[in-house]
């Protein structure tokens, strides 16, 4: 009777002991995954929607991606939202890229929508993309004087304090309730993965330097416009990437500089020329 007793205690005890511990064993099936997190935080592994190409394939692909979007605001200053802000500069130079010609040329989105970091390089990933451009624009907070455009690649450990705080703001925008999203690189990194990373890390470098080189007089750049840091949406292992931090709007001149005619048509101007003698370096090499 008393084993009974303990049996009717321990047995189910002992099945779920089980459950906990084989659960973890379990792979989680593809379909089911959604439960997991929740409908509004949308499914990681989906492939992101490509954006249609046109043109000759045989020409270079450069995705523009405008940060930020939907929910998501960005930086905000002078009246001047930083989604926005930058979709108007992507499709500056997205046009700009078209009209010299010998591009293609694809936007992560062209509309105020939000996308996963992981999702807009993915995109750059599965079009075979040859060139990332990330836009953005920065807020300084109470510190309206700071003003300059800065061009950030991709380092594995942020190379300055105020490097790894950027890369902490832009990449806080993945994360929801705790739970890390869209990050499913930071497992067993194979060799070639981080050769073919020295490579193109090697190629954003000299194409953030060719930005810097042709905005000269054109562009007002930070002190230090070089930066690289922990950024996620440069993660892409096999495509050159740059993030464009245009400037600040919490700074009134640098604001309406970014929101005018004339201040979209100088950095796609400047964008676009360095673009374009970068590939005319590939071509040599
Ligand atoms: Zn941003």
């Amino acid at each position: 009777m008393r084993a009974q007793i303990l049996g009717l205690v321990l047995i189910p005890l002992a099945v779920v002991a089980g459950l906990v511990v084989t659960e973890r064993r379990l792979p989680v099936p593809e379909i089911g995954r959604g439960y997991v997190l929740h409908v509004e935080l949308r499914e990681v592994d989906a492939p992101p929607v490509l954006p249609v190409v046109e043109g000759d394939a045989a020409l270079p692909l450069i995705v523009i991606d405008a940060g930020h979007g939907g929910h998501d605001p960005g930086a905000s200053g002078q009246g001047l939202v930083e989604k926005d802000l930058v979709l108007s500069l992507a499709k500056e130079l997205r046009d700009e890229l078209e009209r010299l010609g010998g591009f293609r040329v694809a936007l992560t989105r062209s509309d105020d929508r939000y996308l996963l970091h992981a999702e807009r390089f993915e995109i750059a990933r599965r079009l075979e993309a040859d060139m990332f451009i990330s836009i953005h624009a920065d807020s300084a907070g109470d510190a309206s004087e700071v003003s300059g455009a800065s061009i950030y690649t991709l380092s594995e450990e942020a190379s300055s304090e105020a490097a790894a705080r950027y890369a902490e703001r832009e990449n806080a925008s993945d994360r929801l309730n705790g739970l890390e999203l869209g990050d499913q690189s930071d497992t067993v990194m194979p060799i070639l993965i981080e050769l073919s990373q020295r490579r193109s890390q090697e190629q954003s470098n000299e194409l953030a330097a060719l930005i810097r080189r042709e905005g000269e007089g054109v562009i007002e750049f930070h002190p230090q416009p070089l930066r690289s840091a922990a950024l996620k949406v440069l993660r892409a292992p096999d495509v050159p990437s740059v993030l464009f931090e245009s400037g600040f709007i919490t700074n009134a001149t640098e604001a309406r500089r970014l929101s005018s005619q004339e201040g979209r048509r100088h950095f796609a101007e400047v964008m676009a020329r360095a673009i374009r003698i970068y590939f005319a370096r590939q071509e040599e090499s």
